[in-house]
C-alpha cells in the first residue's frame, strides 16, 4: 500500500497509548492537581488494539510504539506485546516507559518479543526527581533501567531538558547512558497540550544543547540517519552517540510519518491536533477491516497537519491550551495521546 498525505508524507508509524493513567506527575506533562480520566469501559481491549494494528499494518505501518500515560500500568502488557510481535509486517515494536515498574516487567517484555525500549529519565538526582515528578520512586527507575540494559541491546534514554531545572545534567546523563550501553536523547521542552506551565524561556534549544556538549567533549559529528526519525543524532569524539529532538525550535513536521491512537480508540494525525477520528465505535459496531482501512486511508490522504511548525511560527507563543479547557477534554492531554 502506498499513499501519502497532502504534504507527501507516508503513514508508517503508529504510537498506541494503552492507558491515560500515570504513576508520576511530571512538571512538563501533568502539573495539575487533578485530572479527569477516560472511563475504563471505553478502553480498547488487547484484542481490539490488535485488530486496529492489523488494519494499520495493512496500510503500510511497520513501526509500533506502545506508550501512555504509563504503559506498564496496563495489566498484562506483555500479552499485548506477544500478540503484536506475531505480526511479521512489523519491523519495529517498541515501548516508552517512565521506568518505575520496569524492573518487574523487563524480562517478560523481552520474552514477549519487544524489540526495543525507551526509558524517560530527566535527572540522576533523587531530590530533583521528586521535585520534577512529585514522587519518590527515583531508585525504582534506575533499577528498571539497569534491568533493561541487561536485557535489551537497543535502549534509549529520553530526557526533557528544562532551563533551571535539569540543564546542568547534560554531561552526567551522557555518561550514565554510556555506562548502560544506552543512547541518550535530549528533548526540547514542548508546548504540547498538558504542558500548562510551559514558558519559552524554560526551553533549552537544540543549538544550546549541542554547544554545551561540544564545549565539554569537542566537535560532534552529525550522523546521516533516516530523515523520518525525529532525533538528530551525533557522534561524540570518543564514539558515544547522542540524539536531540528539537520539536520546539526546529520542528520536523515535513518528515512526519507518525499517527497516534489513544487508549479509547481516537486516532490522531498530529500531536497538536485538536480532534481525531473515533475508530472504537465502528470497530465495536462490526465495521469490516477493509472499510476501517478505507476511512483511515482517506483521512491520511487529506492530512495537512504541521502543528509544531505552526506553533514555532507563532510570535506570541505561550501556553497552547489552558488547563480549564483541558479539564473538559482529556483527549487533548499529552498523557492521553502518548508522547
Ligand atoms: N509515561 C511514559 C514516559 O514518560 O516515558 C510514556 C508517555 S510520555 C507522555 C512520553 C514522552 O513524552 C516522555 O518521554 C516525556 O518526557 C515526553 N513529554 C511529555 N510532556 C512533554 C513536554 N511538554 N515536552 C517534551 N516532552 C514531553
Ligand atoms: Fe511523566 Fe510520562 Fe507520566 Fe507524562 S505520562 S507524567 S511524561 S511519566
Ligand atoms: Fe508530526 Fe504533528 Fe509532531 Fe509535526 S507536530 S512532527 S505533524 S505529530
Amino acid at each position: 500500500m502506498s499513499f501519502v498525505d497532502q504534504l507527501g508524507r507516508p503513514l508508517r508509524s503508529l504510537r498506541v497509548s494503552v492507558t491515560d493513567r500515570c504513576n508520576l506527575r511530571c512538571q512538563y506533562c501533568m502539573p495539575e492537581a487533578e485530572y479527569v480520566w477516560l472511563p475504563r469501559e471505553g478502553l480498547l481491549s488487547f484484542e481490539e488494539i490488535v485488530r486496529l494494528v492489523d488494519v494499520f499494518a495493512g496500510l503500510g505501518v511497520d513501526k509500533i510504539r506502545l506508550t501512555g500515560g504509563e504503559p506498564l500500568l496496563r495489566r498484562n502488557l506483555p500479552d499485548l506485546v506477544r500478540l503484536l510481535a506475531a505480526d511479521r509486517r512489523l519491523t519495529d515494536l517498541t515501548l516508552t516507559t517512565n521506568g518505575v515498574l520496569l524492573a518487574d516487567h523487563a524480562e517478560a517484555l523481552r520474552a514477549a518479543g519487544l524489540m526495543r525500549l525507551t526509558v524517560s529519565l530527566d535527572t540522576l538526582q533523587p531530590d530533583r526527581f521528586r521535585t520534577l515528578t512529585r514522587l519518590t520512586t527515583h531508585a525504582r527507575v534506575l533499577e528498571g533501567l539497569e534491568a533493561a540494559a541487561r536485557l535489551f541491546s537497543t535502549l534509549k534514554i529520553d530526557s526533557v531538558i528544562m532551563r533551571g531545572v535539569n540543564d546542568d545534567e547534560l554531561i552526567p546523563l551522557v555518561e550514565y547512558a554510556r555506562a548502560h550501553h544506552a543512547e541518550v536523547r535530549f528533548i526540547e521542552y514542548m508546548d504540547v497540550a498538558g504542558a500548562t506551565q510551559w514558558a519559552a524561556d524554560t526551553v533549552v534549544s537544540r543549538a544550546e544543547i549541542l554547544q554545551r556538549l561540544e564545549a565539554h567533549y569537542g566537535p560532534l559529528e552529525p550522523l546521516d540517519d533516516s530523515v523520518w526519525a525525529p532525533a538528530d543524532r551525533f557522534r561524540l569524539p570518543d564514539g558515544a552517540v547522542i540524539g536531540v529532538i528539537a520539536s520546539t525550535t526546529n520542528p520536523f513536521c515535513g518528515t512526519c510519518d507518525r499517527a497516534r491512537l489513544t487508549a479509547d480508540g481516537l486516532w490522531l494525525t498530529c500531536l497538536y491536533a485538536t480532534d481525531g477520528i473515533d475508530l472504537r465505535a465502528p470497530l465495536r459496531a462490526g465495521t469490516p477491516p477493509a472499510e476501517l482501512a478505507a476511512r483511515v486511508e482517506q483521512a491520511w490522504r487529506a492530512r495537512s497537519d504541521r502543528g509544531a511548525e505552526l506553533r514555532a511560527a507563532d510570535r506570541k507563543r505561550g501556553i497552547y491550551i489552558p488547563a480549564s479547557t483541558l479539564k473538559g477534554n482529556s483527549h487533548l492531554e499529552m498523557h492521553t495521546r502518548g508522547g
